[in-house]
């Protein structure tokens, strides 16, 4: 599984939000170094560009995500 395409300007992978309950490593290996399809900053991403990604979602963030691309 390749590394997310967002990793390098992501604020979750490059520290920039705080760790949540120290989630940060397990979310890093678990979303961007491998199912990042599942990632809810990479489904927005995704659907509707990096500038409609919440400076304030997680990657487990799932519904919240698709409430942000079903709205657009
Ligand atoms: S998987 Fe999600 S959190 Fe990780 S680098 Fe990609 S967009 Fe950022």
């Amino acid at each position: 599984m390749p590394d997310c395409v967002c990793l390098p300007g992501c604020p979750f992978f490059n520290d920039k939000m705080p760790d949540t309950e120290g989630m940060g490593a397990i979310y890093k290996k678990k979303y961007c170094q491998g199912e990042f399809e599942k990632c809810a900053r990479h489904m927005v991403f995704k659907a509707l560009g990096k500038a409609k990604v919440p400076a304030n979602l997680y990657p487990n963030m799932v519904e919240q995500a698709k409430t942000i691309i079903a709205k657009g």
